[in-house]
This record gives structure tokens, sequence and C-alpha cells, in this order.
């Protein structure tokens, strides 16, 4: 067949040194299988070294001598997957670019199924959806299903429940999410928004091949709050209507009060009236506030123009790494 294409395999990982060795052995064996199906593809395998603190990076640089195809950048602190997933999209030089965990937990076997669905011009992005999530503790899937839940009421952009960052796409949707350079990232929200015609390939939830997971309940609080801020404004709305509704209150008991007063001579009710509205409306101005303030908060990183991440070193350089006796770890800079 005609015109070669090229896949870029984008992979973030942090602290991945375990998993790394048996992920590239998978990706190797079914590209591999995928390049004797499909002659006219091509390989890169692009790593995004997360600021790892254990030896992924040693394990990269392993990699990038013994095969060719293999390309990594290593951040100069941790950023984020976001920050890597962005930072790979932006490097990656394929035609179609995949983006898949280090884990194996985004099975590298459904790639042929994820090329045919896109290469068909059918679809511009193919992704997995998690039917169960087999091996997540109880809490953890019930907050996540009210996370989707409350989202898709409160934000026009759909998330789909159990959709992954696995996400197999066109150069054409690939440059759409470039061009959304935002610094606070929330991938899953930016590739709904972007929109495409989008293939689920449903499976049953795998788990990690080795290590931990790099997400703590807060964390993934925080990401979640990342989406809804990111992706609605309905909170700020929220905020207004509780206003209006104490409002409506207040009036009422307004008007209680000076009916009690003046027509039935009730006495007014003092101190506990007086102490539950001092608390209830104080607490409701915080609440707003609050609201208001990360808004604001998030407004004030977005205008600040940091960049997203930041490259400490590149497969290009790696040299000047590994040869010169001062590269110890330790010479990072904090801050
Ligand atoms: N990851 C990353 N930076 C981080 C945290 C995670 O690049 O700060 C990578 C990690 O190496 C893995 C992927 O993102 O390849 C998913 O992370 P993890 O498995 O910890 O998340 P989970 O699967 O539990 O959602
Ligand atoms: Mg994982």
């Amino acid at each position: 067949m005609s015109k070669q294409s090229l896949l870029s395999i984008i992979v973030p990982c942090y602290n991945e040194e375990e998993s790394l060795p048996l992920f590239y052995a998978e990706i190797t064996r079914v590209t591999a299988e995928m390049q004797q199906k499909y002659p006219e593809l091509t390989f890169e395998y692009l790593f995004i070294d997360d600021g790892s603190k254990d030896h992924t990076l040693e394990g990269l640089r392993k990699l990038v001598k013994q095969d060719k195809r293999v390309r990594y950048l290593s951040f100069s602190r941790n950023f984020g997957k976001e920050a890597g997933i962005y930072a790979g999209l932006s490097h990656a030089k394929g035609d179609y670019c995949v983006v898949m965990d280090a884990d194996l937990q985004h099975p590298p076997k459904f790639l042929p199924e994820m090329y045919e669905a896109v290469k068909s011009g059918e679809y511009d992005c193919a992704t997995t959806r998690r039917v169960s999530r087999k091996g997540e503790s109880k809490i953890r899937s019930w907050f996540a299903r009210l996370f989707y839940k409350i989202m898709n009421k409160i934000s026009q952009t759909e998330i789909v429940d159990g959709a992954q960052d696995f996400r197999f796409m066109t150069r054409q949707m690939v440059d759409a999410v470039l061009s959304m350079s935002e610094y606070n990232r929330f991938s899953k929200g930016i590739f709904s928004w972007v929109g495409f015609r989008v293939k689920y390939l449903e499976y049953e939830n795998v788990e990690r091949v080795a290590g931990t997971t790099a997400w703590s309940f807060w964390g993934l609080f925080r990401y979640s709050i990342e989406g809804i801020i990111g992706f609605s404004t309905a909170p700020l709305g929220i905020s207004v209507l509780l206003g209006l509704v104490s409002c409506l209150i207040a009036v009422i008991v307004i008007i209680g009060t000076i009916i009690k007063k003046f027509l039935f001579g009730e006495p007014v009710d003092g101190y506990p009236t007086l102490i539950c509205s001092l608390y209830f409306l104080g607490g409701l101005q915080l609440f707003c506030t609050g609201i208001l303030g990360t808004y604001l908060s998030k407004t004030y990183l977005e205008v600040k123009h940091r960049p997203i991440y930041l490259v400490r070193e590149t497969d290009e350089n790696a040299d000047t790494f590994t040869q010169t006796p001062a590269s110890k770890e330790s010479d990072k800079p904090e801050d």
C-alpha cells in the first residue's frame, strides 16, 4: 500500500522503573504484530519522564541506546500527568498519536482495533471505556461516579463515565488539543471539548502491572475540582441562587416577625434566632466567596502564562547528562 504513516506512542511516566521494562516488552510485541499486518505503519515511542524520583530516567536512557524508535523528554520536576500529555503531544511527530499509561492499565492489545477505527475515516479518535472499576476501593468508585454525575449535570462538555486518557487520535485532533494551551489542564474535558468523532471500546478494568498509583484520594479530589472549575461556571450560578434564596427567607422572616409583633403582640424571639441566622448567613457568605475565590485563583494562574512544563533533558542531549561526572540527581533546582 501507499503512503507511510507514523504512529507516535506517548507515555507519561512518573516513578515507573518497575513497569517500564514490562511496558516496553509488551508494546514492542504489539507494534511488531501491527507492522506485519499494516506495512504502511512506522512507530516512535515518546516517553515523558515527569520528574521521577526513582531510576525511570536511567531506564529511558538505556532504551534509547538499544532502540532508535525510542525518544524521551525529562522534566525538571514533577509537573503532573496532564503536563506530560501536553508535552508528549507537542513533541510527537506522528500522523497518528496515542497517549497511554506506562503501567499497562491501558492494554496495548487495543491498538490494532483503534487504528482500524481511525484509519477507516469514520472516526477521528478511538478510546477505551472501563465498564467496571474492579480492583478499586468501593468508596473511591462511589466518589468517581458521583463526580461524573455532578459534572454532566452542570457542564455543557460531556464527560463519559469510565472514559480514559488512553486516546488514539488523528493529527487533526492532536492539533486541536494542542490549540488549547491552558495552564489548568483537565484532559478528560479537553478531549471531549474539541469534539470530533470518537469510538469507545469497552473493557474491564485491569490492575497496575507494577508500582503504585501516584494518585491519593485528595489528589483525585483536587483533580475533580479542577475539572468542575475548568469546564463549568455552574458553581457561580449556584452561589447567586443561594444568595437569592437566603434573601427570600430573610424577607419572609421579617414579615412574619412584624405580623407577630404588631398583630398578635407576641414577643420577638431573641438570642437563639439571632445566633442561628448569624451562623447560617456567615457560612453562606464564606461558601460563596470561596467559590468566587476558586475561579479567581484559577484565572490568576492562567494569566501568569507560566510554561506548562520545563524540560531538563531529552534523548538528543542525553550524552551531556550521562557523561559529566557532576550529573548527580541532587543538583536539580527545587523551588
Ligand atoms: N503520571 C505522571 N505524572 C504524575 C502522575 C502519574 O506522568 O504526576 C503517569 C504514570 O506514570 C502513569 C500514568 O500517569 O503512566 C497514570 O498514573 P497512575 O497509574 O498513577 O494513575 P491511575 O492509573 O491510578 O489513575
Ligand atoms: Mg495506572
